[in-house]
């Protein structure tokens, strides 16, 4: 991965973007069929992937032209020693990566000939993830639900203390405490997660200000108590959604932290989203900012 970033010096404690989240490293196997219960069966091919939430909304921002650092954690292993370089080569800071004593976080990933897949996730030292005593300052703090909940909600309190906007992606979709919805500016679900989290009505009804709703190939819903806006999809060529959801969600922030407004930040995101879609993989399917001005460009 070419050195992106290698011309930016961050101020020192003075980030874009600052992400709360996993960091795995995916384990893909590719098998004709899945296996029983019990089964036995050769594949195909096995790769390894940087991956987690965290890890890929980091490389989005970065790849947006933000300034982001990564708060997060890894194990004392090689997967550990391997994510670090992963951001480092995306000009991301990795200084509030902890390391601890154990392993880093696995996604054990089985694919099939028809492109279905199993996954079991292994946290590892994802669990522990904590807010370090004074956050990164930042303008946008973004989080996903991988890491601890009461991590969430501590960093997004000290985010708020420091000025910054909060981002909530909540992925996977678990019960929201109403304090961390109090704490969030922008809500992102997809439609699955929105309907696992009770609907829009009942998350506004809740006090959140504004809800983005990704909607894969059909775009994304905007949703504040003034009412709904519809942003279409941009239209590309889909080779693999892996990782859509994470581009636009980290490309959001990029753009929300360079001072664009709500609209202009989530057609960035959709295009971003768009673009991911069409290389395979979630790291190397992050598109640049080059790329998603040239996309809004020509649509
Ligand atoms: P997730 O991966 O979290 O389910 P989505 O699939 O909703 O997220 O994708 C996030 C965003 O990426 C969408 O709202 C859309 O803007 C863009 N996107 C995803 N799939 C496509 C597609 N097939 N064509 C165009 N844009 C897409």
């Amino acid at each position: 991965m070419p050195d992106r970033r290698a011309n930016f010096s961050p101020v020192q404690g003075d980030f874009d973007v600052c992400v709360i989240g996993s960091a795995n490293l995916d384990v893909v196997a590719r098998c004709a069929r899945h296996p029983l219960p019990g089964e036995t069966l050769l594949g195909s091919s096995l790769a390894e992937h940087a991956g987690g939430k965290g890890l890929n909304q980091a490389v989005a921002a970065a790849r947006s032209g933000a300034r982001t650092v990564l708060v997060g954690a890894v194990g004392n292993d090689a997967a550990g020693v391997s994510l670090r370089e992963v951001l480092t080569a995306d000009g991301i800071d990795s200084s509030y990566v902890a390391v601890r004593n154990g392993a880093t976080g696995r996604a054990i990933i089985v694919v099939d000939d028809a492109g279905e897949n199993t996954i079991v996730v292994i946290p590892g030292a994802n669990q522990t993830v904590e807010v370090p005593s004074e956050l990164p300052r930042c303008r946008v703090a973004v989080a996903q639900l991988e890491v601890p909940m009461r991590t969430v909600i501590a960093a997004f309190a000290a985010a708020r203390a420091l000025g910054a906007k909060t981002v909530l992606n909540p992925a996977p979709a678990v019960d929201l405490p109403a304090e961390l919805l109090e704490l969030s500016d922008v809500v992102v679900p997809n439609q699955h997660e929105l309907e696992l989290l009770g609907g829009a009505e009942h998350l506004l009804n809740l006090g959140v200000r504004a809800l983005v709703v990704t909607l894969g190939a059909s775009g994304v819903d905007v949703i504040t108590a003034a009412g709904r806006t519809h942003v279409d999809p941009f239209p590309v060529d889909v080779v693999d959604t892996t990782g859509a959801g994470d581009a636009f969600c980290g490309a959001l922030c990029a753009r929300l932290a360079s001072g664009h407004d709500l609209h202009d930040a989530v057609r960035w995101g959709a295009a971003a989203g768009a673009l991911a879609t069409t290389v395979t993989g979630a790291v190397p399917a992050q598109p640049t900012a080059e790329a998603i001005q040239s996309l809004l460009d020509v649509t």
